[in-house]
């Protein structure tokens, strides 16, 4: 059922990830609750590593901004692929090297520019016009930005349409034919230094030949500014690899990835006579399968259909209702017994939409039993949200037969932080 996910297996009709029982993990910290695999973490990383030795590999802090996971990415070796101040502050926290960050963004402002040339951390730069505003930002402070140019190679992931950012209808990035001139701008400016190109297609691609399309483009367009006699030092071909959420869609893993595209920047980067560093942003191939999701059955319905409802709606797990994502789900403490209903599982909140997966069949439920929302470390707890009136949940880390806290439940004071009723409404 599991694959080949060394961390999740079933005990005596439980499931368990690593050598601790979820049921008591529910019993104990409460539901919701996203539960880690240190060991599958660690792991994920690895396989990276091997497959491209070579290679800076910057962690998406958007799939995963848990201090906790970070710190583990960074002992392992990881950069960050930050998005905004926040996650530059956080990443900064758990020590990964400036060396080792690149600030992305398609709408940064003049006070991010000075955050990151303040940090000295390198940018991704979105178009012609962030260009001449950051220069702008860079000259007043006396500082040099390094950066790269986000480009738009216009390649299609085959992915949902929320997740594809490579597509020339994308907002992000620089269209591929206008690159090598904005470089060549980027070169005649004064605090400002172009060392490289960046792109990144879309989340959850399923096939390699996209990316293998994405780094050719990379290699004509690192050609042509190799042409205007620019310096290419970094190729960043980003994020991306999907990973197997649904039993029948399996997915490339990262030596699959390697076979794909390191010929190509090789072979390519030899013919240009250039020595760039390989960068890659892998998010959610990273976190996505390290992570279950418990929810408690509050109700059983039998409707037009059977509805099963959880403590846990897309305030907890987004991705359901924002891409039509599937989730496997697993009955924890009934994870033997023979899936004899169908059930649709849904939340909380007060949205129809608020279903977390259909036609499922699972043994029948009730009240008190716990489901598991398998692969959920990769955009779950970064995109809960407060909705309705609900605390954010809990997260605990599991190594061995251990499990620890890493973000304590939110309480309903979380509800009010930074509120005020106006004094003048009070009486
Ligand atoms: C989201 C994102 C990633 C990570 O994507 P995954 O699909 O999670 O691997 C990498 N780079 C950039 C620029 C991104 O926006």
């Amino acid at each position: 059922m599991f694959g080949p996910k060394s961390h999740l297996i079933i005990r005596s009709n439980h499931l368990f990830i690593e050598d601790v029982d979820s049921v008591l993990l529910a019993q104990q910290y409460g539901t919701p609750l996203y539960v880690t695999s240190e060991k599958r973490l660690r792991e994920n990383i690895r396989a990276y590593h091997s497959a491209f030795p070579n290679a800076d590999k910057y962690f998406a802090v958007k799939a995963n901004g848990n201090l906790t996971i970070l710190r583990i990415a960074a002992q392992e070796g990881m950069g960050a692929d930050v998005f905004s101040a926040g996650e530059l502050s956080v990443v900064r926290m758990v020590g990964i090297p400036r060396d080792k960050i690149l600030f992305n963004g398609n709408s940064k402002s003049e006070n991010d520019h000075a955050i990151a040339l303040q940090a000295g951390v390198r940018m991704s730069v979105d178009s012609r016009e962030e260009l001449e505003h950051l220069a702008r930002t860079a000259q007043a402070l006396g500082l040099e930005a390094e950066i790269l140019f986000r480009v738009n190679p216009d390649v299609s992931p085959k992915t949902h349409p929320k997740i594809a950012t490579g597509l020339r209808s994308s907002k992000f990035g620089i269209p591929a034919e206008q690159v090598a001139e904005t470089y060549e701008r980027a070169m005649s400016l004064i605090g400002i230094k172009p060392v490289g190109l960046h792109c990144h297609i879309g989340s959850q691609i399923l096939d390699t030949a996209p990316f293998a399309e994405a780094a050719n483009k990379m290699m004509d367009i690192a050609g042509a500014v190799v042409e205007k006699g620019g310096e290419i030092k970094r190729i960043d071909l980003g994020g991306g690899l999907g990973i197997q959420y649904h039993p029948d869609s399996p997915a490339p893993e990262p030596a699959d990835l390697a076979e794909a595209v390191l010929p190509i920047f090789q072979d390519r980067s030899r013919d240009l006579g250039i020595t760039p560093q390989l960068i890659l942003e892998p998010g959610r191939s990273i976190v996505a399968d390290t992570t279950i999701m418990l929810a408690g059955v509050n109700e059983v319905k039998r409707a037009h259909v059977n509805f099963v409802a959880t403590d846990a709606g897309f305030n907890v797990l987004a991705r359901p209702m924002l891409y039509d994502s599937y989730h496997h789900v697993v009955a924890v403490n009934r994870a033997d017994a023979s899936a004899k209903e169908t059930y649709t599982v849904v939340g909380p909140i007060c949205e129809t939409g608020d279903v977390l997966a259909r036609d499922r069949h699972l043994p029948p439920l009730e009240r008190g039993d716990v489901l598991a929302f398998l692969d959920a470390g990769a955009y779950g707890f970064s995109m809960a949200s407060q909705y309705n009136g609900q605390p954010r949940p809990a997260e605990v880390l599991v190594y061995g037969d251990e499990a620890e806290v890493i973000r304590r439940r939110e309480d309903s004071s979380a509800l009010l932080a930074g509120q005020r009723i106006l004094p003048k409404l009070m009486w």
